[in-house]
C-alpha cells in the first residue's frame, strides 16, 4: 500500500502537506483509498444503508451565499413554505415508507420563528418518538439552538463549507461571517446535538491546501456526520461561469474521510447522484453509508433549487425509495429500517 495510505490508516490523520499530497494522488492510489474506506465502512456499518427522509420546508431566505440558488436576491426563485399540516404529511408518508429519522432543511426564513420552530418539533416528535429529528436551517443564536434541543430535536446539520476564512469570504457576502460559522458549530456540539459539517467539493477558488484544511477541521470538530457534494453551477448566481465539482475529487474526499473517521455518518448526495448517473452508488462504494432522499411534495421540489438539474424533483416519496432500494440492492447493500445514530462518539 502507498505509503501515506498506510499512515492514514493508522494514524488517523496526516500533515497538511501530506493531505495536499494524498488530495493530488493517482489513480492507483485513490482506488487504494477507495477500497480501504468500503472495508471500513462494511466493519463499522455492516451492509446496512441509514435512510433520512429529507422535508425542504421553506425556499424563503435571508442569507445571500454566492453559490446558492434560494439565497435571498435570486428574484428567478419562485418562494414556498410548507405549513405544519404539511410537513406532517411528509412525516407520515415517510414513516410508512420505513423512514425513522426526518431531516427538516430550509433557507434562514424569519416567518419560522423560534415558537413556530417549537411547535413543528414537538408535533413531530410527539407524533414519532421513535424517530430521530434533524434541523438544517443555518446560523441561530446559541440560545435558539438551545430551546430546539429542549423541545426535542436530536442532530444538527450545518456545512462549514470551508475552514479556510479567505476562501469563506469569497464564497459569501461580507456580512456573513466565517466566525459565526464556525461558533454555532461549536455550541451545537457543546449543546449536545449529534451534528454534521461539511463542505462543497470544486467550489470557486477551492484549493487543495482549502480541502486539506476542511480535513483537519473536520478532524478536530470529530463530528457524527460529514456531508459533502461536489459544487454545482446555478445559473442565476454569481458564480454561473464557474466549473462544477469532480465525480472523481468527490469520491477521493469521501473516502478520505471515511478512513479518518471510521464510524462517522457519510451521506451520498443528491448532488453527487446529480452529477453522474450511478452518483449515489459510487459514493457508497467510495466509502458512503447514508442517503438522503426526498419526501418533500412534488408540488415545491422543483423550487428548493440549490443548483441546476437537480434529480429527483419529478418522482413521489415512494418511487424514490423504491429505484433507491434498487440500486443500493445493487451494490450489496440494503437500506435499514432504523434511526441510523453515528457510531462516532
Ligand atoms: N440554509 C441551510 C441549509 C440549506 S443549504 C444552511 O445554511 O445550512 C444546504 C447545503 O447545500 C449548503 O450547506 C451547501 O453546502 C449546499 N449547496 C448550496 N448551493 C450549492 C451548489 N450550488 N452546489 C452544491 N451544493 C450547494
Amino acid at each position: 500500500m502507498n505509503e501515506l495510505v498506510t499512515k492514514l490508516y493508522r494514524d488517523k490523520v496526516l500533515t497538511k502537506e501530506e493531505f495536499i499530497k494524498l488530495i493530488s494522488s493517482d489513480k492507483e492510489v485513490r482506488e487504494e483509498l477507495r477500497s480501504l474506506a468500503e472495508k471500513l465502512r462494511r466493519e463499522n456499518y455492516g451492509d446496512e444503508i441509514y435512510i433520512r427522509g429529507l422535508i425542504e420546508f421553506t425556499n424563503h431566505c435571508k442569507q445571500n451565499c454566492l453559490y446558492c440558488g434560494i439565497r435571498r436576491d435570486n428574484k428567478n426563485c419562485r418562494r414556498y413554505r410548507l405549513s405544519l399540516d404539511e410537513i406532517m404529511s411528509c412525516c407520515d408518508e415517510g414513516y410508512r415508507l420505513g423512514f425513522r429519522t426526518f431531516v427538516l432543511q430550509g433557507g434562514e426564513d424569519s416567518y419560522f420563528t423560534d415558537d413556530r420552530l417549537c411547535e413543528i418539533i414537538k408535533s413531530i416528535k410527539g407524533k414519532y418518538p421513535d424517530c430521530a429529528l434533524t434541523l438544517s436551517i443555518g446560523e441561530k443564536s446559541r440560545e435558539s439552538y438551545q430551546r430546539y434541543f429542549e423541545n426535542g430535536a436530536d442532530r444538527y446539520l450545518l456545512r462549514h463549507e470551508t475552514a479556510d476564512k479567505a476562501h469563506y469570504e469569497k464564497l459569501h457576502p461580507e456580512n456573513q461571517k466565517y466566525e459565526n460559522r464556525m461558533r454555532c458549530l461549536w455550541d451545537l456540539k457543546e449543546i449536545g446535538y449529534q451534528v454534521g459539517c461539511g463542505f462543497m467539493v470544486g467550489s470557486p477558488y477551492q484549493t487543495d491546501e482549502n480541502l486539506a484544511e476542511d480535513l483537519l477541521f473536520i478532524k478536530k470538530l470529530n463530528p457524527q456526520m460529514v456531508g459533502i457534494g461536489p459544487f454545482i453551477h446555478h445559473a442565476d448566481t454569481d458564480f454561473k461561469d464557474f466549473p462544477d465539482g469532480t465525480l472523481e475529487k468527490t469520491l477521493l474526499m469521501l473516502s478520505i474521510i471515511r478512513i479518518m473517521l471510521p464510524k462517522i455518518l457519510l451521506p451520498a448526495t443528491t448532488a453527487l447522484a446529480t452529477i453522474h448517473p450511478r452518483g449515489r452508488e459510487l459514493g457508497i462504494q467510495a466509502g458512503a453509508n447514508v442517503v438522503m432522499p426526498n419526501l418533500s411534495p412534488v408540488s415545491v421540489r422543483k423550487d428548493y433549487q440549490l443548483y441546476d438539474n437537480k434529480v429527483c424533483t419529478g418522482e413521489e416519496s415512494a418511487q424514490c425509495k423504491n429505484c433507491l432500494q434498487k440500486r443500493i440492492e445493487s451494490i450489496g447493500c440494503r437500506i435499514a429500517v432504523s434511526r441510523g445514530d453515528s457510531r462516532n462518539t
